[in-house]
């Protein structure tokens, strides 16, 4: 079976360079955290070089890696800064991609502090450089994509059908602190509660009318959403309640559930787990959910030999390794 793994981090040493740099003058616990990561001794060959990947990838049975610039991404630096740190890592993805086209695909980073700009640069990667979507390390300096500053991104990947991946980043400044006694904000929880806040705000904020054809995808089988698909639809009962409607959530035009199942799409990224895989497939459907493994934070044959022994159709199986990817990211094979 084709296997194409889509949430697998990447970096330049251009990036690392710049991100330690930046992280050596920040107290910021959302910086320290990541830099402290991204600073282990065998993280920029991981991140950075192709030979040790595709050496990765070839041991765990994974074809094809759909390459995204790991997080925090640009989104911490200054907007000319993250700008121009996009374009170049861009610029990188899209030549690995064209050398191996058949073991790579790439989605292109992207600085949302200046929307206007971030725009052409979704255009330039998509139509220029060729690749397959567009990533966000989530929120942008405490910030989050149902603000209208941001229509500019959205409409244009509306327009140019290219999914945007929300990727976890850790919870902004004003909300990391209760996570942080228990060594929460990161992949234990905070990351779930940070990009799972992220899309429900999207949903309950129009999003999905503004942008019908919108394609969100989300990692982590949905950040927590498919779970919660139920109350979310207690929306309207819930402000039954109020007598002043916050904006936008009473002109929704369908329910919370329907946006989820429609416009956003899950991948198994670091939740290799036969019961929550089931409940997945009976809420979102198999046309849905999309294989990814996480790496290097995540073992690839680990994620891989999960999916292939999970009890569930081969039929599905291919949809989850490959087909749905294939087609939402316009894939070759
Ligand atoms: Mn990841």
């Amino acid at each position: 079976m084709h296997v194409i793994a889509t949430e697998e981090a990447f970096a330049t040493n251009e990036f690392l360079h710049a991100f330690s740099r930046t992280a050596e003058g920040s107290r910021s616990p959302g910086i320290q955290y990541p830099a402290r990561i991204l600073a282990r001794p065998e993280m920029a060959g991981l991140l950075s070089d192709i030979d040790v990947r595709l050496r990765v990838m070839d041991e765990a049975g994974i074809d094809m890696q759909l390459l995204s610039l790991t997080s925090p991404g640009v989104q911490v630096f200054d907007a000319d800064t993250g700008t121009l740190l996009a374009r170049a890592v861009n610029d990188r993805i899209a030549a690995i991609v064209h050398e191996y086209p058949k073991r790579f695909g790439g989605l292109a980073a992207i600085a949302p502090q200046d929307p206007a700009r971030a725009a052409d640069e979704i255009r330039r990667a998509v139509n220029e450089l060729g690749l397959h979507g567009i990533v966000i390390n989530s929120h942008t300096h405490g910030e989050f994509l149902d603000d209208p500053k941001f229509d500019p991104i959205l409409k244009t990947a509306e327009e140019l059908a290219a999914p945007i991946y929300i990727h976890p980043t850790f919870p902004p400044e004003d909300m990391i602190a209760p996570f942080q006694r228990y060594l929460l904000e990161g992949a234990l929880w905070g990351f779930a509660a940070e990009t799972g806040l992220h899309a429900v705000r999207m949903v309950m904020g129009g999003v999905f009318d503004r942008f019908p054809n919108l394609q969100i995808v989300l990692g982590h089988m949905g950040e927590s959403l498919p779970f919660f698909l139920f109350r979310l639809d207690n929306v309207q009962d819930f402000l039954s309640g109020h007598a002043q409607k916050p904006p936008g959530i009473a002109s929704l035009e369908r329910r919370p559930s329907q946006y989820i199942r429609d416009n956003i799409h899950i991948t198994t990224s670091g939740m290799f787990w036969d019961p929550l895989l089931n409940f997945c497939l009976d809420v979102m459907g198999s046309d849905r959910i999309i294989f990814a493994v996480d790496y290097p934070y995540e073992d690839s044959r680990r994620a891989r030999d999960w999916l292939a022994a999970a009890p569930i159709p081969d039929a599905q199986k291919e949809d989850i390794f490959s087909r749905n990817a294939r087609k939402l990211f316009r894939l070759g094979s």
